[in-house]
């Protein structure tokens, strides 16, 4: 997939595994603080507070009416509007006898009412179940009414409870939306309606715990115990996850990706003995681009399912308009809620993040293996493998400070050079300015890894290849590769995103170390006092007073360890513990360990 969340990018602890107490604490009090999810492009960088300093509580819901938000909730909100608008959404539903869905078309029908300048009124929604009540609200009924027509309507979240529809019947809704929906695969509509309705379900169960944490807590800033906290802070990530992908921006940068469209597209349409007559999933189909690929190389019947409203619908048009509806069936849920009418031959799935594991989605992928997956069936891409390799300081891009428009900025490029200390960051990092041999640290079949092996720890060793001079390497740079191998395909394609190739939207992921460790290659004068300062007639003893790795005793190489692991507090982040150390021969310079939270 993409670079889609807001990535986090500093390394919060900055010197030994003692300090990741210190580290929890300050985590603790980050606790409620929440992702600032990423908007058109996808590359925002920041966290946000909580919506009107409220930590943990809902962000603030509004009127339907008027651009006026309620921090207490969303029962605040309708209060009002009744009180001032003479709009009682909750005697409407009762009246009406609605459903769930009834309840979200008529939020989000309003609301384009009102944008568009118009006041529907209570009298305009007529009687349930009789297709719309005629005058202004006569269309309320449509199913494009389904989709939040504000993307962070907090009301939404809480219909059910609010309006006292817990007693929902399934037949009444699919009936009722069914009836909407006019002609066409009635089994499809059904089940794209049944997983609408787990996927809606998860979210009403997530707000419902909510609710009740704060009714039995008491306390509407905490609300309830940990486990529910933890619960409630997972879903409202999710719910933010899932909202990123719904612009376009961030779809049509994974498109012009040509490396990693092209790579999909080479992985499923050149091989068309795996795919003719297929049954296809695709986890996470977004615009629908990898469904239509492998449509277009002669699959039966291909599952394309996304969790984003939005861009299921925009997929489901992209279907009809390239003459596949009959081939793709776009199922709007999160996958994990998703029902499917049988076992399928190949999974394919986008669901790269950041340093390959940003996102959490690979967990997604694998469970859809589990649950739907024919034995022996493929899964596009098959493998995947991490990398690592030391970086220049130069990975920071400082050279610009040293001459802007004739004068002398390099003050700032020392002070970015400090700064950037510990730290992590993304970025495209020129085949230049890595210093170090590359190594890959993982792999993973993805036909037969687990989720645990998602977190790991695996040890690297980088050496120096420049032999005559020492090179400083301040950092490492990560990056991961995903191939359709010639298990399954045809024409067997690696995706990469190394330093050494067409760049990608993933770029690198670069881990600066506390400070520069001086490398020189075998051949050279590394440990022996071959850097700036080192007399020729410097003694032994001298000679190790001076501390290996530093630019007077360059080192052969570094060691150490890199451990993954999700983010404690965002499920879809990651930690990163590095440690490392310079080396020469059996002689070990000063170690290192940072955390980084990417
Ligand atoms: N396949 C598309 C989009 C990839 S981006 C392409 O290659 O261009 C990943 C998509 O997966 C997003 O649209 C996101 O909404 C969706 N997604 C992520 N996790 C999901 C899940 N658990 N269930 C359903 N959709 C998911």
């Amino acid at each position: 997939m993409s670079a889609v969340l807001s990535f986090a990018s500093t390394g919060s602890g900055k010197d030994d595994v003692d300090d990741a107490d210190e580290d929890e604490k300050a985590e603790e009090e980050e606790e409620e603080e929440e992702r600032a999810f990423a908007g058109e492009d996808g590359r925002v960088s920041d966290w946000e507070e909580g919506g009107s300093g409220d930590e943990g509580g809902w962000p603030p819901a509004w009127s339907l009416f008027e651009a006026r938000a309620f921090p207490e909730g969303p029962a605040a909100a309708l209060a009002h509007d009744a009180a001032e608008h003479g709009f009682d959404l909750r005697a409407l539903a009762r009246r009406g006898g609605w459903g769930f869905y009834d309840a979200v078309r008529a939020v989000n029908f309003v609301r384009s009412e009102v944008a568009a300048g118009r006041r529907p009124r209570e009298a305009d929604f007529g009687a349930a179940g009789g297709g719309g009540g005629g005058g202004a609200a006569a269309g309320w009924r449509d199913d494009a009414h389904l989709a939040p027509f504000r993307p962070d309507d907090e009301l939404l979240f809480s219909l059910e409870e609010l309006l006292g529809l817990e007693d929902l019947q399934e037949g009444d809704e699919a009936g009722g939306a069914g009836g909407a929906g006019g002609a066409g695969d009635a089994g499809a509509r059904v089940r794209q309606l049944e997983s609408e309705n787990a996927a809606l379900m998860q979210q009403l169960e997530a707000a419902r715990e909510t609710l009740g944490a704060l009714v039995a807590g008491g306390d509407e800033q905490e609300g309830g115990s940990e486990g529910e906290r933890r619960r409630r802070r997972r879903e409202k990530i999710d719910r933010g996850y899932f909202q990123s992908y719904s612009g376009f921006g961030i779809h049509r940068e994974m498109l012009a990706d040509n490396a990693r469209t092209c790579s999909y597209r080479t992985g499923l349409e050149g091989s068309p003995s795996l795919l003719r007559g297929s049954a296809v999933l695709d986890v996470g189909c977004g615009t629908g681009v990898l469904s239509l690929f492998a449509a277009r190389a002669g699959a039966r019947k291909v599952y394309a399912v996304d969790g984003s409203a939005e861009i299921a619908e925009v997929a489901r048009d992209n279907v009809e308009r390239n003459g596949f509806a009959g081939a793709v069936e776009v199922i709007q849920g999160r996958m994990e809620g998703v029902a499917l009418p049988e076992k399928v031959d190949v999974i394919v799935s986008e669901w790269m993040g950041y340093c390959l594991l940003y996102e959490s989605m690979l967990q997604s992928v694998l469970h859809a293996r589990d649950r739907f997956l024919k034995p022996g069936g493929a899964v596009l891409p098959d493998v995947a493998t991490m990398w690592v390799a030391g970086i220049a300081p130069g990975a920071l891009g400082l050279d610009f400070w040293r001459d802007v428009h004739g004068l002398d900025m390099s003050a700032v490029a020392e002070r970015e050079e400090r700064t950037s200390r510990g730290t992590s960051r993304v970025a495209s990092v020129k085949p230049g300015d890595v210093v170090t041999t590359s190594q890959r640290f993982l792999r993973l079949d993805l036909c037969t890894c687990t989720e645990a092996d998602l977190s790991f720890t695996a040890d690297f060793d980088l050496t120096c290849p420049s032999r005559h001079r020492p090179a400083a390497c301040s950092g490492l740079a990560l990056w991961f590769d995903t191939e359709f191998s010639a298990r399954f395909c045809g024409q067997p394609v690696n995706l990469t995103t190394s330093p050494f190739a067409q760049e990608t939207h993933w770029v690198q992921t670069l881990l600066f170390l506390n400070e520069t460790v001086f490398l020189q290659g075998e051949g050279g004068e590394a440990g022996a006092g071959a850097g700036p300062g080192a007399g020729a007639g410097e003694s032994a003893a001298s000679r190790a007073a001076v501390a290996l790795g530093s630019a007077r005793r360059p080192a052969r190489g570094l060691r150490g360890s890199l451990q993954v692991t999700q983010g404690k507090q965002d499920h879809r982040a990651l930690e990163v513990v590095l440690q490392y150390a310079p080396y020469s021969g059996e002689e070990r310079g000063p170690a290192g360990v940072v955390r980084y939270e990417i």
